[in-house]
C-alpha cells in the first residue's frame, strides 16, 4: 500500500496477543515438575514440598513454664489474702524437679522448666514477695493454669504440620527443626539454560571492533534467575549461523526444563532464529499489545519450554519478569502467583498512546503523609538499562491509557525485593 503510515492502531490487528493473552497461554503449557529428591533440612528452603509432613512428636513435648518464677497448685492458691509458701525446690528448663508439691509448697521454675508434679500453675517471680527465711509470699488473684505452656500448644503429636505443594519457608525450618526432622521430599528444582544470539556480542575481557558491543543480557538473565530458586546453566554466546543455533537449542534442550534465548526474534533481524526453531519444535512467533518487548517466542523443544526473548536490554528484563518469571514458578509449584500491584500518584507526566501495555519504570517510595508516590526515571528506551537500574517497579500503563497527568493515580508493580 504506498504511503502506509506505522500506527498504533496497527497493535490491535487479530494475531497480536495482550499481555494477559501471552501470560495465560505461556502457562497452560507449563507442566510443574513431578522429580523428587531428599534433602536435609537447610537445603529444603524455598523448595516445594513432596510429601505431608505429620508431627512424629508433640511441641512442646510436655508442660512447661512461659516465665521465670514459681510453680504452685491451682487449688492451693491463695483466695482471701497473702499466703506464705515454702520453697522446695528449684527447677530449670531441662533439668526437670523430682520433687511433689504439696500444699503450701512451691517450685523455683526457670523459663522453660517442666511443670513440677503436682503444679499447674505458674506465678511470676515479680508478683512474689521473698521472705527472709526463703519462703515466698503470694498474693490472691492468679488464674489457674496461668504462665503454662501445655503440651501439643504449638504442634499437637502426629497432627499435619506443612502440606504437599507448600513452600519452605525461614520459620518452617525452626518448625521442622523443633520436631526433629532432618531430611524432607521435595521436588526438583527447575533447570534453566539460556544463552545470547548476535554477531555483534562480545563477552567480557574481548575487545570491541567497531560495531560490536558486550553481552549484558546473559548477565541481566543471571541476575533474574539468581534472585529465583532455580538450577542457571549460562551457555555463553551463540553466532546468528543456523548450524551454531541448532547445535545448542538442542543441548539446552536436553539438560533444562526452560530454554531461554535473548536476541534474533525482531521482525527484520537477519532472522535466523525462526526457521531453525520451526524445524526443532512446536514454536509460535508472537506479537505483544505490549512495550517494550513487542516480539516473543514461545514453545516446545523437545521436553523443554522455550523463551525466545527479544533482544534490546530492557525488553529483555521486562519480558523476562512478565512471562518467564511466572512460568518458572509454575513449573517449581504447579501454582501462579499473582505478583502484588499498587496505586501510587504519579509525580510525572507520563507520556503513552493508547494500543500498547506500556512498562515504564518508575522510583516509587512514601511521601511525608505516608502515601506512595512514584516518577518515571527519564529516558524510557528499550535499550536504555540505567533506566531499570535506578527504578524500583514497573509503572504499569494498559492498552486505553492515553497518557498521565502530574497527580494522577497509576498502578505500579514493585520489582523483588524493592518492599
Ligand atoms: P535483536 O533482537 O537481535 O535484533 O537485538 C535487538 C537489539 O538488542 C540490538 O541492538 C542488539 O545489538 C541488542 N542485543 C541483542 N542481544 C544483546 C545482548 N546479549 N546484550 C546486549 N545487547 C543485545
Ligand atoms: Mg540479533
Amino acid at each position: 500500500m504506498p504511503n502506509k503510515q506505522t500506527t498504533c492502531a496497527d497493535d490491535w490487528e487479530p494475531s497480536v496477543l495482550s499481555v494477559a493473552e501471552a501470560r495465560n497461554k505461556i502457562l497452560e503449557n507449563i507442566q510443574p515438575i513431578t522429580g523428587i529428591e531428599k534433602l536435609a533440612l537447610r537445603s529444603c528452603l524455598q523448595r516445594f514440598l513432596a510429601e505431608d509432613i505429620f508431627s512424629p512428636i508433640a511441641v512442646p513435648s510436655h508442660a512447661n513454664s512461659a516465665m521465670d518464677g514459681y510453680a504452685i497448685a491451682a487449688a492451693d492458691l491463695p483466695t482471701q489474702e497473702a499466703r506464705r509458701y515454702e520453697v522446695i525446690d528449684t527447677c530449670f528448663a531441662g533439668a526437670p524437679s523430682d520433687k511433689v508439691c504439696k500444699p503450701g509448697q512451691v517450685i523455683r521454675i526457670m523459663t522453660g522448666g517442666l511443670i513440677p508434679h503436682g503444679t499447674d500453675t505458674v506465678i511470676m517471680q515479680e508478683q512474689v514477695k521473698l521472705n527472709d527465711d526463703g519462703s515466698v509470699l503470694i498474693k490472691p488473684g492468679h488464674k489457674a493454669g496461668q504462665n503454662v505452656r501445655q503440651a501439643g500448644e504449638d504442634i499437637p503429636l502426629n497432627s499435619k504440620v506443612l502440606g504437599k505443594g507448600h513452600q519452605v519457608n525461614m520459620a518452617d525450618l525452626g518448625i521442622l527443626a523443633s520436631l526433629g526432622i532432618g531430611e524432607l521430599q521435595v521436588y526438583r528444582r527447575p533447570r534453566v539454560a539460556f544463552f545470547s544470539t548476535g554477531d555483534e556480542l562480545r563477552s567480557i575481557g574481548e575487545p570491541l571492533a567497531e560495531g560490536e558491543i558486550y553481552d549484558s543480557n546473559r548477565y541481566t538473565l543471571y541476575a533474574m534467575l539468581k534472585q529465583l530458586d532455580v538450577e542457571i546453566l549460562d551457555m555463553g554466546v551463540v553466532e546468528d549461523k543456523p548450524d551454531a543455533m541448532k547445535t545448542a537449542f538442542l543441548e539446552a534442550a536436553k539438560m533444562a526444563d526452560i530454554v531461554i534465548t535473548s536476541g534474533g526474534v525482531s521482525v527484520g533481524e537477519a532472522d535466523y532464529i525462526k526457521p531453525t526453531l520451526e524445524a526443532l519444535g512446536d514454536i509460535d512467533f508472537w506479537k505483544i499489545r505490549m512495550k517494550p518487548g513487542r516480539p516473543l517466542t514461545f514453545g516446545k523443544l523437545h521436553d523443554a519450554r522455550f523463551f525466545g526473548l527479544p533482544g534490546n536490554p530492557v525488553a529483555v528484563m521486562v519480558t523476562f519478569l512478565q512471562f518467564v518469571q511466572p512460568a518458572i514458578y509454575r513449573l517449581a509449584s504447579g501454582k501462579s502467583k499473582a505478583s502484588i500491584k499498587l496505586k501510587a500518584k504519579s509525580q510525572s507526566k507520563l507520556y503513552k498512546r493508547p494500543g500498547r501495555y506500556e512498562f515504564q519504570r518508575g522510583i516509587f517510595q512514601q511521601d511525608e503523609n505516608g502515601d506512595l508516590v512514584v516518577k518515571r526515571t527519564g529516558m524510557q528506551g528499550s535499550g536504555i538499562l540505567t533506566s531499570m537500574s535506578i527504578a524500583n517497579c514497573f509503572i504499569l500503563l494498559d492498552e486505553k491509557c492515553a497518557g498521565i497527568e502530574k497527580g494522577d493515580m497509576v498502578e505500579i508493580q514493585p520489582f523483588t525485593g524493592s518492599i
